[in-house]
């Protein structure tokens, strides 16, 4: 089949008649793209072992045909899509219908069982499981996004001054971003300096630069839809002995799990690539989060590379490779690159220039 979308509609096909479901409600917007091609805002997707209908409202009158309507017969609502779909439902009195249970609203949910003869089966993220194996073009899209947002860091890091705040960087980055073709930013876009780079989720604030400040740049780009996320370090002025130290060890750990990590691996055992290596210097109550996610449509998929985590990565996922060391009242460190786990190993999709960068001020 050599148009996607029908395959992926195959593929999860197979999955509903294991499941011996008639036919699945697909309300979560990633999956109807990957599904159609569909990329508005309002839809859900209806799909049976023979169709696939896609009801949109009349917003997206023109829209939906043009990007869905060779791979799904497009159908615009002009009062309530739902209010449609349970009408087919009844309609049709399928007797095992899955949703989405994790996304759907219980509200939802509830009012759907009250409404209808057959069962509501939840099917689980069937469609998020298939998404989790890139194709060739999926790979590409977040290869290209990834050489945008370097290509836009590269731009703005030598304009870094101190005495700016992190806000003016920010708004410099994200509009090199846009200019270079980012069609959004996938995420809100961190920069955080000094002592706050010691708080990993770190918000973009009023905090002024000041020379010696550690710079954390968490960021992102998106091309064809799919994301790009990458984490960068600077230096304002000369590095000290301890960001040069710690930046090392960072810079090691990601390096062995972004080299090391192979398809068929647990969750569990890609984290432990980048963990062992900074347990071993004592700094492993620092690295707080997990290794890393899946990166595709959403900027957080599957497969998480995290310690609780025992399923195995499956052939073609997309992942970020992100380890990191914080030090409260000191600062941290943290470096993120974008991995295809391939059938013979790793390949990087983003730079991987993972240096510590020591700027002009
Ligand atoms: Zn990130
Ligand atoms: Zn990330």
């Amino acid at each position: 089949m050599a148009e996607p979308r029908l395959a992926r509609q195959a593929a999860v096909r197979t999955r509903l008649a294991e499941r011996h479901l008639e036919v699945l409600l697909v309300t979560h917007l990633p999956n109807i793209r990957w599904l159609t091609g569909f990329t508005g805002s309002a839809a859900i997707l209806v799909l049976t072992p023979e169709r696939a209908r896609l009801f949109t409202d009349f917003r997206y009158a023109v829209q939906a045909p043009q990007e869905a309507g060779t791979v799904a017969d497009v159908q615009v609502e002009r009062a309530s899509v739902w209010g449609r779909v349970r009408g087919l439902l009844r309609e049709r009195g399928w007797g095992r219908i899955g949703f989405e249970g994790h996304l759907l609203p219980a509200r939802e949910a509830d009012r759907l069982r009250g409404e209808l003869s057959g069962s509501l089966v939840d099917a689980g993220e069937v469609v998020e499981g298939l998404r989790q194996v890139k194709d060739a073009d999926e790979v590409a899209a977040i290869r290209a996004a990834a050489t945008l947002a370097q290509d836009a860091l590269a731009e703005v890091l030598p304009t870094v001054r101190v005495g700016e705040r992190e806000l003016d960087l920010a708004s410099r980055l994200e509009a090199a971003l846009r200019r270079r073709g980012s069609e959004w930013h996938p995420f809100e876009t961190i920069v955080a300096s000094g002592p706050r780079s010691a708080l990993p989720h770190a918000r973009t604030t009023e905090r002024r630069l000041a020379a010696g400040d550690l710079l954390l740049i968490d960021f992102g780009a998106k091309v064809g839809g799919y994301c790009a996320d990458l984490t960068r370090m600077a230096v304002l002025g000369p590095a000290d002995e301890q960001q040069r130290t710690v930046h090392a060890l960072v810079a090691a750990a990601q390096r062995a799990a972004r080299e090391g990590i192979r398809a068929g691996m647990t969750g569990r055992d890609a984290d432990a690539l980048a963990r062992t290596v900074i347990e071993a210097r004592g700094h492993g109550e620092a690295f707080g989060h997990s290794l890393g996610h899946g990166l595709g449509l959403e900027v957080h998929e599957g497969p998480r590379l995290a310690s609780t985590v025992e399923e195995p990565i499956p052939v073609g996922a997309v992942v970020t490779v992100e380890p990191g060391i914080y030090l409260p009242g000191w600062g941290g460190v943290r470096l993120e690159d974008d991995v295809w786990v391939g059938p013979d190993g790793p390949v990087l999709l983003s730079d991987g220039r993972t240096d510590l960068v020591e700027l002009d001020i």
